[in-house]
């Protein structure tokens, strides 16, 4: 077999700032040890998220010519809805800004305080704004994807007992929805199966609870049915699309991940009333339902992505990318989630630095690392993002404590990677001199993004 090569070729650059070791250490030190607060153009290879980073096609800046900029029913938000419609078959199709403001008007309009909300496993903006409205974030992933080192397939599905029990202790009627997210990106970006989809719908459906597919990487999670799911080796990504959203009652997307564009989001319901309460408080925080926070361009450049995401060799080629870097660590004997996700390599800062404690944040030790040792940044999905946090303070840990090297959309190629892994590797070699972090200063909600650390 020959080398799966990127199947497009480079037409515009963007420059990458090169700085040495010691320009990195005093930009840490000012970022206040939190790679979020640093200065983009500081880090020359930028893995802290997939969301937004992508780099559009021809197709879709020409796309982006026709926007259609017109207040109300302008031509793009038609060609943006029917796009939409023609994938998924759901009947309401409203704009967002992006995948969090469907989310928050989706719990502000569904949930009130005591409900509960059950998911494979939540995103943190998904978790956050349903506590923010006082109901309950519940994670039922499956306990193959709580091991981070099963190679198996499908990862990602919600446990069926789990979601029964749930059920069962909190009664139907403090569940207005249950969700499930494809690809799982809290639990390692694993993808979940068609039928534990169709399982979970039908589970619900006995006790009347709608179903929402968090859909971020609906696309991702197509590819990964056709290559491991018995039955769907013939089928295009498309159609397998089609069948995931068969199963759903509604869909929050946000479009900066399979919509491989760098803003946008949406939310789609089959049910008149909630597409009514959803558009009224749409119009209040986001614009009117037919542009939805968005420009006219922007319902062009999504309604052009969420179809070349569906594209086979594009998937192809992605899968090939992450697997590339997993397959280099394996050999290197570096812990990470396996199999590898969709969209990320997933390393196990737990087992990478085993004298670390979680109540020192082993990830953010191993991202600052990375971020030292060769100016790319990553993310920790651990503690400091997932960790709870009581009343009086009392913190319980996450389950895992991963860092997550995401991969942004048609960016990167695979000189990038090579270089990635020898980073890896010697930071890898020296992790013996990673320390713990502390926490200095954190807000209420979404700490991982602001909070300020100092190494122990
Ligand atoms: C990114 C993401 C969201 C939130 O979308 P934004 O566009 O960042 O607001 C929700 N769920 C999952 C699984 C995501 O990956």
């Amino acid at each position: 077999m020959k080398t799966i090569i990127e199947p497009f070729r480079i037409k515009m650059t963007e420059p990458i700032k090169l700085i040495t070791q010691e320009e990195r250490s005093a930009a840490l030190e000012r970022a206040h040890h939190n790679v979020f607060l640093l200065d983009a153009e500081d880090c020359c290879i930028d893995l802290l998220t997939d969301s937004g980073t992508g780099a559009m096609s021809t197709d879709q800046w020409a796309a982006m010519m026709l926007g259609d900029e017109s207040y109300a029913g302008s031509k793009s938000w038609k060609k943006f809805e029917s796009t939409i419609k023609s994938i998924t078959g759901i009947a309401h199709v409203f704009p967002t800004h992006q995948g969090r403001a469907a989310e928050n008007i989706l719990a502000q309009t569904r949930l009130k305080p005591g409900d509960v909300v059950p998911n494979n496993s939540h995103f943190d903006t998904t978790r956050a704004n349903i506590e923010f409205v006082g109901a309950r974030a519940v994670d039922l992933l499956s306990d193959a994807g709580l091991d981070t080192t099963l190679e198996a397939p499908f990862k990602g599905n919600m446990d069926l007992e789990k979601l029964r029990n749930c059920i069962a202790e909190h009664g139907a009627d403090r569940i207005p929805f249950g969700m499930i997210t494809v690809t799982n990106n809290t639990g390692g970006g694993q993808p979940v199966s068609m039928a534990n989809i169709k399982a979970v719908k039908s589970v619900l459906s006995e006790h009347g609870i709608p179903l929402v597919i968090d859909a971020c990487r609906f696309a991702e999670n197509a590819y990964f049915v056709r290559e491991l799911e018995p039955g769907y080796q013939d089928r295009d990504l498309f159609s397998i699309a089609q069948e995931m959203f068969s199963y759903a009652d509604a869909a929050t997307m946000s479009c900066k991940k399979d919509g491989l564009a760098n803003i946008g989001g949406f939310f789609i319901c089959n049910d008149d009333r909630w597409a009514e309460e959803f558009k009224n408080l749409l119009i209040l925080r986001e614009g009117f339902p037919t542009y939805g926070g968005l420009a006219g361009r922007d319902l062009e450049i999504i309604a052009v992505g969420l179809m070349e995401a569906l594209d086979y060799d594009y998937q192809v080629y992605r899968h090939a990318t992450v697997t590339y870097l997993g397959d280099r660590l394996q050999q290197l004997g570096i812990p990470h989630v396996r199999p590898v996700g969709g969209h990320a390599v997933f390393l196990d800062a737990k087992a990478f630095l085993p004298h670390i404690p979680q109540s020192e944040y082993p990830g953010i030790g191993l991202v600052n690392a990375i971020y030292l040792e060769g100016g790319v940044r990553a993310v920790e999905l651990g503690s400091v993002m997932f960790g709870k946090i009581d009343g009086d303070g009392t913190e319980t840990p996450a389950p895992l404590e991963l860092v997550r090297l995401a991969f942004p959309r048609r960016v990167y190629t695979q000189s990038h990677f090579d270089y990635l892994i020898e980073v890896l590797r010697s930071v890898w070699e020296n992790r013996d001199k990673i320390t713990g972090h502390k926490i200095t200063y954190q807000p209420r909600f979404l700490r991982h993004f602001t909070c300020r650390f100092k190494p122990v």
